[in-house]
Parts: C-alpha cells; structure tokens; sequence
C-alpha cells in the first residue's frame, strides 16, 4: 500500500514538472516599463529617452544629454562661416 502511494507521489511529482516545463512562461526580458535608451550623436552618451533633450538639427531628429551637448553639436554640424 506504501508502495502505491509513492508511486502516486512519483507521478503528481512528474505531472507538476511538466506542467511547470510547459506552462507559458512570463516573458522575460521584456519589461514593458523598460525605458529606451537613446544615444548622444555629441559625447556618444546613453540617456533615458524621457529624460534627454530632442532636438531636430537640419531634419532629423537627435537626443542629447544636455543642453552643452545639443549646442556643441550643432556647432559641429552647421559650423559658423
Ligand atoms: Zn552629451
């Protein structure tokens, strides 16, 4: 009787493992709260997007960490003639 206990043990043991094997896993990885990351064309910076600075030089659009490097970029791309 002990026998056929543990071999029932055995097999909810079993069916759990598979269960937990096959159930869809949470998405790891993908956090939906994560904040993108932008790059900073002037000091080659990451910065949160929420927290970096947009500018549109000459059309397109860049992200800076600060406002110096906003400037000094487009120095850099409109140089003074
Ligand atoms: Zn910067």
């Amino acid at each position: 009787m002990t026998r056929l206990a543990l071999i029932a043990l055995v097999i909810l043991i079993f069916y759990f493992l598979f269960r937990w094997a096959f159930a869809p896993s949470p998405k790891r990885g993908e956090n939906p709260d994560a904040t993108e990351m932008v790059k900073d064309p002037n000091c080659r910076m990451y910065v949160p997007k929420p927290e970096a600075i947009c500018k549109t030089i000459e059309g397109n659009e860049h992200f800076f960490c600060s406002e110096k490097c906003a400037d000094e970029y487009r120095n850099k791309q409109q140089p003074a003639s």
